[in-house]
């Protein structure tokens, strides 16, 4: 399976932390063999975004949350489509995942957060396991294209859990940084697709 490096963008608006501009990872670029994948945890996705296809980004999901209505959304998936990049879209643990309905069709990633976005180290909601399984259907029953992709206070146990639903994607990072064998550690829960 692909790797990705999945890249936290937070504004110290839309969540409180601020990190990495585009500039950072746009030295990487080309010298690793990663799928870029980019996630705005910021107000305005719309004037940032091509700041992070030009940096790089492979694929670029945005909150639901930050933008007003459906016209802002799909405006901006066919922004980053229209780059050749990948579209994603993310709700935070409170969202209701059937507002993403309407969006489905069009969006190459739907990412889950299974914390409150904005701080590592959070421990993993519950409920995100609906909204994967959820994605899941909607996924088969329509063939749709998305990969299903979940966020936060990801280790071995809620991996399972995760991979269990229908998640494709995990992201694991303060479980993979904190531990001392990484790869091992990433072999494990690259594995957990193979062993269902
Ligand atoms: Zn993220």
């Amino acid at each position: 399976c692909a790797n990705y490096l999945h890249i936290d963008v937070m504004d110290g608006h839309f969540v409180p932390n601020i990190s990495l501009g585009g500039c950072v990872y746009k030295g990487l670029k080309g010298t690793v063999a990663l799928v870029f994948d980019v996630h705005l945890m910021i107000s305005d996705p719309r004037k940032y975004a091509i700041d992070f296809i030009k940096a790089g980004s492979d694929i670029l999901t945005f909150h639901y949350e930050a933008l007003n209505n459906e016209d802002e959304i799909f405006e901006l998936i066919d922004f980053i489509h229209s780059h050749n990049v990948l579209a994603g879209i993310s709700i935070k643990p409170g969202t209701n995942v059937e507002v993403l309905d309407k969006y489905l069709k069009y969006v190459d990633l739907v990412l889950v957060m299974s914390v409150e976005p904005g701080f590592g180290g959070q421990k993993f909601m519950p409920n995100a396991l609906d909204k994967i399984k959820y994605l899941k259907d909607e996924k088969q029953k329509n063939n749709y294209k998305y990969e299903i992709e979940v966020d936060g206070g990801i280790n071995l146990e809620t991996a399972k859990q995760c991979v269990n639903a229908g998640v494709e994607v995990l992201v694991a990072g303060t479980y993979i940084y904190n531990s001392d064998n990484k790869e091992k550690l990433i072999k494990e829960l690259q594995s957990l697709w193979f062993i269902n």
